[in-house]
């Protein structure tokens, strides 16, 4: 991308290539914020340190795009930031700078305060804004530097802290042409943060599902599913099974049944064998999860541990429809002979 976007002749395609980047990883802070609980954003689960993922969900957010705003409007475009459209009130920030000055608890604290779905409106609209800064554009403006005037303008906004975690940032930018700024802020700083943000999640789903009954309530097995590593298990606030995601508020219909009902999961369920309601009701696609829950109602929950354990020592496998089937007799079948 870089490269293409250093050529005149194949700018064009550079910065549709960069659009398209930004677009794929602003997919993943929607479902970040989509899918995980509010408590979620303020926790700092790899503790205090200098690394990217040393941070809470929150703060990330903040700092990418708070970042993104000073540099695109009031470095480049010397116009308002997005910010100033009351975007301090709505996200209830007590700060207006990038953030680089906080760590630890004060930066939890911080995270605490915000109203997380005010700041993914404002990320959405910052990111909006520099897309048309970057569509805008033209090849000779990639070599325009940055004055005295331009670092004065920076300093006398105050969106830069002068403490010397963050005071930094603005020779830092100053220091760079608009090519320069397109690589950082405008694209590597997003995938450092973007990636950050993975490892934060996945982290805070691998905690909450310590300790926690590994069998997903219509059968499944956490341990053995290819999601686990992203998951927080369907028995805990940290439930990313893409098929709750996808439903009505998140919510899994099986999960919620299960609570209505009373049920440990739907192995314990009369109805289980016909059952229509979500994930049972895509047939032939999950017919092999209702076997694994059928097996369960039979032999207990240990067995069938053991089933999978000796299954995906024998095969290698993601889904479990691989092994099992299509059909709800051939999967107890395959189950039952292995046993
Ligand atoms: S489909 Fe529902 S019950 Fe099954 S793992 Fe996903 S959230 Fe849990
Ligand atoms: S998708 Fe379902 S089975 Fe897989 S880890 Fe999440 S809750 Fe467990
Ligand atoms: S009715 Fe269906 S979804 Fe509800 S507990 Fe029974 S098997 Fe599960």
């Amino acid at each position: 991308m870089q490269t293409l976007i250093s050529k005149e002749s194949t700018f064009s395609e550079g910065i549709n290539l960069l659009l398209e980047l930004r677009g794929n990883l602003f997919e993943q802070i929607s479902s970040i914020i989509k899918t995980f609980p509010p408590v979620a954003f303020y926790q700092l689960p790899f503790g205090d340190g200098e690394s990217n993922h040393n941070a809470t969900l929150a703060w990330s957010l903040w700092h990418l795009f708070r970042i993104e705003d000073i540099v695109c409007h009031t470095l480049i475009l010397h116009d308002s930031q997005i910010f100033e459209e009351d975007w301090q009130e709505k996200i209830k920030s007590p700060l207006i700078t990038t953030g680089n000055e906080l760590y630890g608890e004060v930066m939890v604290e911080f995270s605490k305060k915000l109203n997380v779905k005010a700041l993914y409106d404002y990320c959405k609209a910052v990111m909006d804004s520099t897309n048309e800064l970057l569509k805008s554009l033209r090849f000779s403006d990639l070599k325009r530097k940055f004055s005295c005037a331009d670092k004065e303008r920076l300093i006398a906004g105050k969106c830069v802290s002068d403490s010397d975690s963050a005071s930094w940032l603005i020779d830092f930018w100053c220091g760079k042409n608009v090519k320069g700024l397109i690589q950082m802020p405008f694209s590597r700083h997003w995938i450092m943060h973007v990636e950050a943000m993975r490892r934060i999640k996945n982290k805070l789903c691998q905690e909450a599902k310590k300790g926690v009954d590994q069998i997903a309530c219509c059968g499944l097995s956490c341990n053995h599913c290819f999601l686990t590593a992203w998951c927080g298990s369907c028995r805990t606030i940290y439930n990313t099974c893409s098929f709750a995601t996808c439903s009505p508020d998140g919510v899994c219909p099986n999960t919620a049944c299960c609570k209505e009902k009373g049920l440990d999961g739907c192995y314990e369920c009369d109805e289980l064998y016909d059952c229509k309601k979500g994930f049972y009701s895509l047939g032939k696609d999950t017919n092999a999860i209702r076997a694994m829950a059928l097996f369960i109602q039979k032999h207990g929950k240990k067995e069938l541990l053991k089933v999978l354990e000796t299954l995906h020592k024998k095969k290698d496998f993601q889904k479990i429809q691989e092994v099992l089937g299509e059909e709800i007799e051939d999967g107890l079948r395959i189950l039952e002979e292995i046993r």
